[in-house]
């Protein structure tokens, strides 16, 4: 691609450790499936930088080697990279490849914990990702580091801007996905990582003793974001900080709260290739048959199809608020209701899942695992959707509930105050309670089951629900909005960078180097896909 003319559009590279259609493990993979394309729908010449995760190889996409040997640098010295390539909706997308960090089963941990060298892993994939810029004709004019696995790229982008003039146009923003998730190490792997020594102190990457590197991509990014307003102002207090609070009001100025959208594109029960049947506000009757097959699938009372049925998606977390679903869920099934889980997380809550169906044959299906095509028919065939998480940076999967007319029960927190118009407003388009307890969450579920008894006023708060429209076009708008605002003062804030000489910063990355042949790529290397173990008690 380096002999193609340098565009003169915005040019943006994206850095993520998740890329939907290509990974996904929750909402980061879904967000970085559609804000490239929105962006480069708006004129911007977008470019994303992801993991070859292993089970790549058998996904069926067309994916191409680039290069063979993208460097890396100290302390990788001897070791290079592959690049990969493809495009999506237009998007250049560049997977960064090497066997021994990304052949793996799970992108970051098992059951077990956390892959022990996640450090490594993900330093030398922001490392590769920025040489492999390093290579392009023309710098990009703005690096877009999502979550901590791409936390260090500001770090670096800050110190390569004082002795490499290729990056001296180049500016930064860090987006959070969730804050609860840091990359936080060991200060000696700090010591490898290859950022220069001042980089440690506690406003840069140093927390505590130990070297984070999502700090680092919120002290030294030209701006901060994260996916909601009502986050963005929680996040600045200890409650929701995790920690980070203090160095976030610092960036006070710079942090920006921009609502992630939905991709109706994948999330659109008119449109969505996993349903028994499609169904619009118009044709809700396509809903009725989607819940009939639905409980066919889980086993589930053939009664409950005129009773309420409510759902569950997403991490067995705490986060999550999956305990609080347990914890009520006795009471629940004293009314004719049905639930349905789908998640997988930590091992207790899974196994305290199979209890459950098993304790409610045919009222409570439980499905273990992954499964997107699931995820889809359960919006679809469920009445009410469950999400009493106990933060919740922005979520995504009340926002599909709302396009699928599956009214949300949900705390107030972050994105969810932002998405969701509660119950009793004439404009509800769902159910909130304040706080993240179970006598609360359950007050919820009884307003949104009294309200489902009334057909009339059910019906109208479904399409109310499903006329929201978060899209991504408003997003990508605000995100532009952003980066224009960062290259404005470039001639001052970048001309105390370009003073400095080379000899007073060592570069941590080396220059260019020739590209080789590009080489048509053979999947060679079967992985199993992880199973979902679907199960109800009948
Ligand atoms: P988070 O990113 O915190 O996990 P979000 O609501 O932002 O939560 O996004 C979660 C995404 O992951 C949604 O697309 C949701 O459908 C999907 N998801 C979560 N768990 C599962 C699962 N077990 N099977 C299929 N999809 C899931």
């Amino acid at each position: 691609m380096n002999s193609a003319p340098a565009s003169s559009k915005l040019r943006v590279v994206l850095l993520t450790s998740e890329m939907f259609p290509f990974s996904k493990s929750g909402g980061l993979g879904d967000v970085m499936g559609a804000l490239p394309v929105a962006l480069q729908n708006q004129g911007a010449d977008v470019s994303v930088i992801t993991p070859f995760y292993g089970r790549l190889r058998t996904a069926g996409h067309e994916i191409r080697l680039v290069k063979s040997d993208c460097p890396v640098g100290y302390p990788w010295a001897p070791v290079t990279a592959e690049i990969y390539k493809t495009t999506y909706h237009g998007v250049n997308v560049y997977f960064v490849a090497r066997g021994e960090y990304f052949d793996r089963r799970a992108y970051y941990n098992t059951y077990e914990g956390d892959y022990f060298d996640n450090c490594e892993r993900f330093t030398f994939f922001v490392r590769a990702a920025l040489s492999w810029c390093r290579q392009f004709d023309a710098a990009p004019h703005i690096i877009h580091a999502h979550d901590w696995q791409s936390g260090l790229a500001p770090a670096f982008l800050h110190f390569l801007r004082r002795s490499d003039p290729f990056w001296q146009q180049t500016h930064s923003v860090m987006t959070i996905h969730n804050l609860a998730f840091q990359g936080r190490f060991s200060f000696r792997l700090f010591e490898n990582c290859g950022l220069p020594g001042e980089a440690w102190h506690m406003d840069g990457v140093e927390f505590y003793g130990d070297f984070n590197m999502l700090k680092g991509g919120i002290a030294y990014a030209d701006a901060v974001t994260t996916v909601s307003p009502a986050y963005a102002r929680e996040i600045i207090s200890p409650a929701f900080g995790c920690g980070l609070e203090g160095i976030l009001q610092v960036r006070r100025p710079e942090l920006h709260g921009i609502l992630n959208g939905a991709d109706y594109g994948v999330w659109d029960p008119n449109n969505d290739r996993y349903l028994t049947c499609a169904y619009t506000p118009e044709t809700l009757d396509g809903k009725r048959v989607c819940k009939r097959a639905l409980l066919r699938e889980f086993y589930m009372a053939d009664q409950l199809e005129d009773r309420p049925v409510l759902c569950f998606i997403g991490r067995l977390r705490r986060q999550k608020g999956i305990d609080l679903l347990y914890e009520i869920l006795p009471e629940l099934m004293k009314y004719e209701v049905g639930v349905i889980v789908l998640g997988e997380g930590s091992l207790e809550y899974e196994a305290r899942l199979q209890e459950l169906v098993e304790q409610y044959p045919g009222r409570l299906g439980g499905a273990i695992g992954y499964s997107e095509d699931l995820a889809h028919r359960i919006h679809a065939g469920s009445d009410i959707f469950l999400m009493p998480s106990r933060y919740e940076p922005c979520g995504l999967t009340q926002m599909y509930a709302l396009r699928f007319g599956t009214p949300p029960v949900a705390t107030a927190v972050g994105g969810l105050i932002d998405t969701i118009v509660p119950h009793p407003s004439p404009r509800a388009t769902g159910f909130t309670f304040a706080r993240p307890e179970a006598e609360q969450f359950l007050e919820a579920v009884h307003q949104a089951l009294e309200l489902w008894q009334r057909p009339a006023k059910w019906q109208a708060m479904m399409k109310r629900a499903m006329a929201q429209a978060f899209t991504w076009d408003l997003a990508a708008r605000k995100y532009l909005d952003l980066y224009a605002s960062l290259l404005a003062p470039t001639a001052t804030s970048l001309g105390a960078a370009s003073r400095q000489t080379d000899a007073e910063h060592s570069n941590p990355l080396p220059g260019p180097v020739r590209e080789r042949a590009e080489v048509a790529y053979a999947a060679d290397q079967k992985v199993p896909e992880k199973q979902t173990r679907m199960q109800s008690g009948l």
